[in-house]
């Protein structure tokens, strides 16, 4: 990585019952392997249940998000103990506290904890063809739009686990360079790192980024809220495989020159059987770290690309 965090300093809001806690409605508890067994070894969690938090009881009844009119409650499903108003004041309260939190992992469906597509019902008990955000969910995103956000279920796809992981430690990278006190330079230089990052992601983004950055009229804090806004936002597009070979091939330009035609020939040949989907993105992106060590290019070091995050998550071997 290009930067170094230690765990303790990479706080994660987690919905409780995601890490083990038995705080659902009937006792249990809706462990992620990925969060408890890998994703823990980086980050250190601080975990809310906000149904529990607003008074409710362990066990409880289950609650559900109910249409009346135009506006959506959380309640019973008789729609007795409407809870709405409690568990948005409850979301705004931990979002005004949770500024130093580089992430968020939600749990899938809840009507308090989804991210999106949680199930709305009818007065009469029918489920309708919409979809809602958990009442508590919606408090902490909104109040933070920069701030990673991701499901339990969604992290068990391999790309959008690798960009949730990408985007908490990009988030990171930008907490610590804005702490140390943000000047042009370093918003310059942190654009640099994350050249072939966004490239991968948002091509056209990564072009707006830079013209952002020229623009001579904006004072440094609008620019950076702007470019910070927009990188984070460029992240959210998943990287396809035919986003990355563009990339890959980006890559090798800028040091092909320095290699002998042999080694050129075997990255052109790694690079498309990335392409053609025969291999994943790690065997490239292996060997260009391995020519860079023979052949030093510090602006290539440089790029958060290269190492996003600890290798041993092991997130680029499955596309
Ligand atoms: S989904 Fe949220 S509200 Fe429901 S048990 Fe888990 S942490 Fe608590």
């Amino acid at each position: 990585m290009i930067y170094s965090v230690e765990k303790k300093d990479l706080e994660i809001g987690i919905s409780a019952c995601l890490i083990g806690e038995k705080v659902r409605f009937d006792a249990s508890n809706k462990p992620s392997t990925f969060c408890i067994k890998e994703f823990s070894q980086y980050v250190t969690y601080k975990s809310f249940c906000p149904e529990v938090a607003i008074g409710l009881p362990i066990p409880r009844p289950t609650i559900r998000q109910i249409k009346q009119g135009d506006v959506i409650h959380v309640a019973q499903k008789d729609g007795s103990g409407d809870v709405t108003e409690a568990l948005s004041a409850y979301g705004k309260k931990v979002a005004s506290m949770t500024s130093s939190l580089s992430g968020y992992i939600f749990c899938a469906k809840s009507p308090s904890c989804g991210m999106e597509r949680v199930k709305i019902y009818s007065p009469e008990g029918h489920a309708l063809p919409a979809y809602g955000i958990g009442a508590f969910a919606r408090e902490i995103m909104a109040a933070n739009p920069l701030l990673p956000c991701e499901e339990n279920g969604r992290l068990n796809d391999p790309l959008l686990r690798e960009n949730f992981v990408a985007r908490v430690f990009a988030y990171k990278h930008w907490q610590t360079v804005a702490a140390s006190g943000l000047t042009k330079h370093k918003l310059t230089t942190f654009h640099s790192q994350y050249k072939y990052t966004v490239m991968s992601h948002d091509l056209i983004a990564y072009k707006e980024l830079g013209q952002l950055l020229a623009r001579a009229d904006l004072p440094l804090a609008e620019m950076a809220s702007q470019y910070i806004l927009g990188l984070m936002t460029a992240l959210k597009v998943v990287a396809t495989r035919k986003k990355h070979a563009n990339t890959l091939a980006h890559i090798q330009g800028y040091f092909s020159k320095h290699l002998q035609p042999n080694e050129r020939q075997e990255l052109c040949e790694q690079i498309d059987a990335y392409r053609e989907g025969l291999i994943p993105l790690m065997a490239p992106l292996t060997l260009i770290k391995h020519y860079l060590l023979h052949y030093p290019k510090d602006y290539l070091t440089q790029q958060a690309y290269l190492s996003p995050y600890p290798e041993k998550l092991r997130l680029r071997y499955a596309y």
